[in-house]
């Protein structure tokens, strides 16, 4: 098959396009025949490497996949060669106390597609049966695999870890990317009032057309927890989405006493100073958490092909050309996601 791979960690000059065996379909697994891949962080991080990282060289990078069904494993019963699939990025073991509590996003032996396990950037990939779900007929592919992780990321983080409730106000700091404004959406739909801090005109439209309430240019306007706190009669906001990181000093402003901030990752840099007294004399909780169970998968994907929840879609490039998509994605220059076109690729 043709994969996107690479040998060592590095910049983009390390991607190649080439052969790469099709993978065997194991027991309990689905083999799929990838139409569409979409872009995440994850995929340049992998690239780049960190510290004890382990991979199995060549790593295909791609956390999100959507295609149909190619072959089945022994055992598997609830597919069938041609059936429309979007892939669960979440690999737990399923037989853990976490995955068994239904928390397999905590899973002792976890592992993400395309992070330490080969991934979508790929004409095939052999996955387990239970991390699939059926894409509706006329549902696009690409936006199937733009939806899935970042959607199944803000659902886990603001619902099932925020408890986010009908009224409540909502800060989103950052507009554009995938999570944001995956968050942005499912805020709306909870019934908040969502608030979004973004850099430039162009980002707080996008915010806009999503259904952000209030928009702030920090390009203008650098201290915006101030103006949040301003806006909000000086009570501050019920729950901040902050997954930039270096902006947790102004997040913390932003909220409201016994306000909940949370995060998901740190787009903006891993390490900052933060005063403890915004903590405690705040009352704030802060929650964490990463991708989401299987159960937010089918709920919130569910929503997505009901179209109550919508992929923002930036620009899809060839798979051999993923070189390209990802040096976009490392200047910042999208709005939403970037796909890759892998069928007749
Ligand atoms: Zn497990």
């Amino acid at each position: 098959m043709k994969a996107v791979l690479f040998h060592t960690h590095g910049g983009l000059e390390v991607l190649e396009y080439t052969h790469f065996p099709t993978p065997e379909v194991g027991d309990g697994q689905v083999m799929v025949k990838l139409e569409a891949a979409a872009l995440n962080r994850v995929d340049i991080w992998t690239r780049n490497g960190w510290p004890g990282i382990k991979l199995e060289y060549p790593h295909i990078p791609g956390s999100d996949g959507a295609g149909t069904v190619a072959a089945i494993g022994a055992c598997v019963t609830d597919w069938k060669v041609g059936d429309r699939v979007v892939i669960n990025s979440n690999l737990g073991c399923g037989h853990c106390p976490a995955c068994i509590a239904g928390q397999d996003n905590r899973c002792s032996d976890w592992h993400l597609l395309g992070e330490t396990v080969r991934g979508t950037y790929a004409e095939y990939i052999a996955v387990p049966a239970t991390n699939l779900m059926t894409v509706p007929p006329g549902y696009d592919f690409h936006k199937a695999a733009a939806a899935a992780l970042v959607f199944h990321t803000a659902w886990h983080s603001l619902i099932v870890r925020g408890g986010l409730r009908t009224g409540e106000s909502v800060l989103v700091v950052g507009a554009s990317g995938g999570v944001n404004t995956a968050s942005i959406q499912v805020a709306k739909l909870a019934g908040a009032i969502v608030y979004v801090v973004g850099s430039g005109e162009e980002k707080l439209k996008l915010a806009e057309s999503l259904g952000a309430d209030y928009l702030i240019d920090r390009s203008k306007d650098e201290n915006w927890s101030k103006t949040i706190y301003n806006l909000t009669n000086k009570q501050g906001v019920d729950v901040v989405v902050d997954n930039v990181g270096t902006t947790f000093p102004l997040s913390f402003r932003a909220a409201t006493k016994g306000g909940r901030i949370l995060t998901v990752g740190n787009s903006g840099g891993a390490k900052f100073e933060i005063d403890n007294r915004l903590i405690f004399g705040r009352h704030l909780s802060v929650l964490g958490s990463s991708m989401g169970t299987r159960a937010d998968f089918a709920r919130v994907m569910g929503l997505v092909f009901e179209g109550k929840l919508k992929p923002v879609m930036d620009r899809d490039y060839p798979l051999r050309e993923a070189h390209l998509a990802q040096e976009r994605l490392e200047q910042g220059a999208q709005l939403g996601k970037i796909t890759l076109t892998i069928g007749n690729g």
